[in-house]
């Protein structure tokens, strides 16, 4: 089995709205954002035999359009543009106090309006712990719409790095129980609490991280840990931390060939799980 062949989903890449991806091409050429272009990423996609990708924003006004309304609507159309390729995920903002009253409806919009297929939460991007009691009311309109949300969590650059941190995480899980939550990066090098979650993980960014640090039958074991239930595959293109953009999908398959899955594990992992999650989205787009 060669996880360069098998059909994959990637559900973590970043696309830019067209006015930010010029910024970083015109004053940041060499800057891994430069990636985040919906054409050149489809090529890549291609190549590595990416069958769909979750586009997810990041919570932050800087990158994405200041009103998370705005990037969603945005996101809509660039799932509409590319219905065969992408799923979208809806952003949100923490404008003040107006948090807890506006999100709710900011991601009804997206969901119903735009239809966006989930919701991706920053916590460090929003300044929020992620089990702050400030998150219940978009939280449990996520669960209302039957969306999962994905929640970024470790490590981080900006930010308190504790507003992510995968404990946070699993307490919304346990408050939550009817709401599909993904911890992004493994809780990163907070993975053994996200390990005792009960909820996905995606294995972006951090995996090449993780055989540096442990090497190859320590990530093994690490992966094991989690489960094949639990797993799935994600890269976080072009933002990748710990190798080069455009080998990333190198990285990561050249890492998973050497884990001990089956093949009927590897397609859970590459697929299954994720498809299960979009549910009726899956089907729809
Ligand atoms: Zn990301």
């Amino acid at each position: 089995m060669d996880w360069k062949k098998i059909k994959k989903i990637d559900a973590h890449v970043h696309i830019l709205p067209p006015e930010i991806l010029k910024l970083y091409r015109e004053g940041e050429p060499d800057c891994p954002w430069a990636h985040a272009d919906p054409d050149e990423y489809a090529g890549v996609m291609e190549k590595y035999n990416v069958e769909k990708t979750v586009i997810v924003p990041n919570n932050d006004g800087r990158m994405y359009y200041p009103k998370a309304d705005d990037t969603n609507r945005w996101l809509g159309e660039l799932q509409k543009k590319y219905p065969d390729l992408f799923f979208a995920f809806a952003d949100v903002r923490k404008e003040g106090s107006y948090f807890m009253e506006d999100s709710p409806y900011v991601l009804e919009d997206a969901i119903n309006e735009y239809g966006l297929a989930g919701l991706k939460i920053h916590p460090n991007n929003l300044q929020l712990d992620a089990d702050s009691l400030e998150m219940v009311p978009l939280l449990r309109k996520a669960a209302e719409l039957k969306v999962p949300v994905m929640i970024h969590s470790n490590p981080c650059k900006v930010g308190f790095h504790d507003n992510c941190a995968p404990d946070k995480i699993n307490k919304m899980m346990q408050v939550f129980p009817d709401l599909t939550i993904i911890t992004a990066h493994m809780g990163g090098m907070k993975w053994q609490d996200a390990i005792t979650g009960c909820g996905y993980v995606d294995i972006s960014a951090v995996l090449p991280e993780f055989v540096n640090l442990y090497g190859i039958e320590q990530t093994n074991r690490i992966l094991r840990g989690f489960g094949t239930d639990r797993l799935i595959f994600a890269t976080d293109y072009p933002d990748v931390w710990f190798t080069e953009t455009e080998s990333i999908y190198e990285t990561y398959c050249d890492i998973l060939n050497q884990m001990d899955f089956s093949e009927e594990e590897a397609y859970k992992i590459a697929y299954g799980n994720i498809e299960k999650i979009l549910g009726k989205h899956f089907n729809s787009n």
